[in-house]
């Protein structure tokens, strides 16, 4: 990009975000320089957004900053890391002064609410496209992964599935939703919320997590397959709004991305923290929605059982 275009990111993304303790030099140089605290380990995470296939054409500056971060945020939730900072790549069709002042305030804030800074990054010239890094730290050994779930692990998820798929098929005309829901959905599609509020609860008693990027049936096959075991869901313990469960659409929660909630595995000791974790936090309820078993993949409704082991298994969108 040319001279004047430069002065501009950099007047835009020189410096962003909440200052970070461990930052020694950032946006600037040829690289940025970190401290790793003793004792901690780094986990990284990097997630591109790419206009017309992740976010659709035309969307606000605004929400495509967000939803950035925030997918990459997310990946460090499921890590039971905190996060410290991050890099943006950024590809642009032109400089559009206005545009890159919106996305800037927009990142600047999501930024600050996780209190995390911009240390770098890199700016060129193509169909917009945003990839973010985002890098946290975990205490050595303290991190949680899709490997390590039981038979007889709860099956656990955070906030509410479906709302994001719902949301989708608002903007592309599929369905029409009353207003109220309508605008949850498209905000929750939107402005997706990292569960970091989790981390502790998942340092201290989750034995595998995943976020829900791409539904429930195929995230959770990640976490069976990579833990060797099954699992057995109850349909109508998914945690879903009215319309989904009035509707049926139960496709909604199982097989539609971009929820970004948490699905974890917890040990049955941890009923109890579960129960303590519901009556302490109303804004990130967690739902147990099932168990590890040692073989299948069954979903439960009215007697009847859905094998949720092959892609088929569900109901899918076209
Ligand atoms: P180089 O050519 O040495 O890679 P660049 O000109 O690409 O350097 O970048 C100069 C500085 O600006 C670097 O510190 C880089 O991290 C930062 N930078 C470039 N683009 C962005 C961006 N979109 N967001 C944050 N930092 C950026
Ligand atoms: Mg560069």
């Amino acid at each position: 990009m040319a001279r004047d275009e430069f002065s501009l990111i950099e007047e835009f993304f020189g410096a962003l975000g909440a200052p970070s303790a461990n930052l020694r030099l950032g946006v600037g140089d040829d690289g940025a320089v970190v401290e790793l605290p003793p004792g901690r380990q780094l986990v990284v995470a990097l997630d591109t957004l790419v206009e017309g296939i992740h976010f659709p054409t035309d969307s606000a500056a605004a929400d495509v900053a967000h939803k950035a971060l925030a997918v990459n945020l997310s990946d460090l939730a499921a890590m039971a890391a905190e996060p410290d900072w991050f890099q943006l790549s950024l590809t642009l069709p032109r400089v559009d002064a206005g545009w890159l002042e919106e996305f800037a305030r927009a990142l600047d804030a999501t930024a600050r609410a996780h209190g995390i800074a911009l240390i770098g990054g890199d700016t060129c010239r193509g169909p917009l496209s945003v990839s973010v890094q985002v890098a946290g730290t975990v205490p050595t050994g303290a991190y949680v992964t899709r490997a390590g779930a039981s038979p007889g692990d709860l099956v656990v998820v955070s906030g509410r599935l479906g709302d994001a798929g719902l949301g989708l098929a608002c903007v592309d005309g599929h369905i029409e939703l009353p207003a109220p829901l309508a605008e949850d959905c498209l905000h929750a599609l939107r402005r997706p919320r990292p569960r970091l509020e989790l981390v502790p609860f998942l340092r201290a008693h989750a034995s595998a997590a995943i976020d829900l990027s791409d539904g429930l049936q195929g995230d959770l096959r990640h976490i069976l397959r990579a833990s060797g075991c099954g699992a057995r869901l109850r349909r109508d313990d998914l945690p879903v709004n009215d319309y989904i469960r009035r509707q049926g659409a139960w496709e909604y929660a199982l097989g539609a991305g971009d929820d970004y909630e948490i699905c974890c595995c917890i040990p049955p000791a941890g009923r109890e923290a579960i129960d303590a974790w519901n009556a302490a936090q109303a804004d990130c309820p967690l739902s147990v929605i099932g168990e590890i078993t040692p073989g299948d993949f069954l979903l439960e409704h009215d007697g009847a059982r859905v094998d949720l082991a092959q892609a088929s298994g569900f109901r899918h969108f076209g």
